[in-house]
C-alpha cells in the first residue's frame, strides 16, 4: 500500500506543488483546505502522515495539531508544521502544539520528500 499523506494547506500554489511532489513519489494524497475539514478527513483516512500549515482560515495550524492530537486514534501520526513563520521561537512552540517536526516555506522538491520519510517506518519498497 502506498503511503497515505493528509495535506492541510489553504494556499492553491502550495498545495498543488506539495501534492505534486508526493504523488510523484509514490504517495496517496489526501487534500484539506482549511482545518476543520482537515481534522474530518484525519479521522475518516488515517493517513500515515499529515502535513498541516500554521497559517490557516478561521482557526491556525497550531489549534488544529492540537484537535489532532485530542484524537486517540490520530494521536501517533506524525504531523509536521509547513510555515513561512520562520522566526525564533516557532520550532519550541510548534513542538508544545503538538507538532512531531517542522518545514519552511519555501518547499524545496530536492528536500521535502526525505524530510517527510523519516517520519515514515523504514523500508517502505513502495517508495522510490
Ligand atoms: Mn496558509
Amino acid at each position: 500500500m502506498k503511503p497515505k499523506i493528509l495535506i492541510i494547506e489553504d494556499n492553491e500554489q502550495n498545495l498543488y506543488l506539495i501534492t505534486f511532489i508526493m504523488e510523484k513519489n509514490n504517495f496517496e494524497v489526501i487534500q484539506a483546505r482549511d482545518g476543520l475539514s482537515g481534522v474530518e478527513l484525519a479521522a475518516k483516512h488515517r493517513p500515515d502522515l499529515i502535513l498541516l500549515d500554521i497559517q490557516l482560515p478561521v482557526r491556525d495550524g497550531y489549534s488544529i495539531a492540537r484537535d489532532l492530537r485530542g484524537n486517540v486514534e490520530l494521536n501517533t501520526v506524525p504531523i509536521i508544521a509547513v510555515t513561512s513563520f520562520a522566526m525564533v521561537g516557532d520550532r519550541e512552540k510548534a513542538i508544545a502544539s503538538g507538532f512531531t517536526d517542522y518545514i519552511e516555506k519555501p518547499i524545496n522538491p530536492e528536500t521535502i520528500v526525505k524530510e517527510i520519510i523519516k517520519h515514515l517506518p523504514p523500508g517502505d519498497p513502495e517508495l522510490t
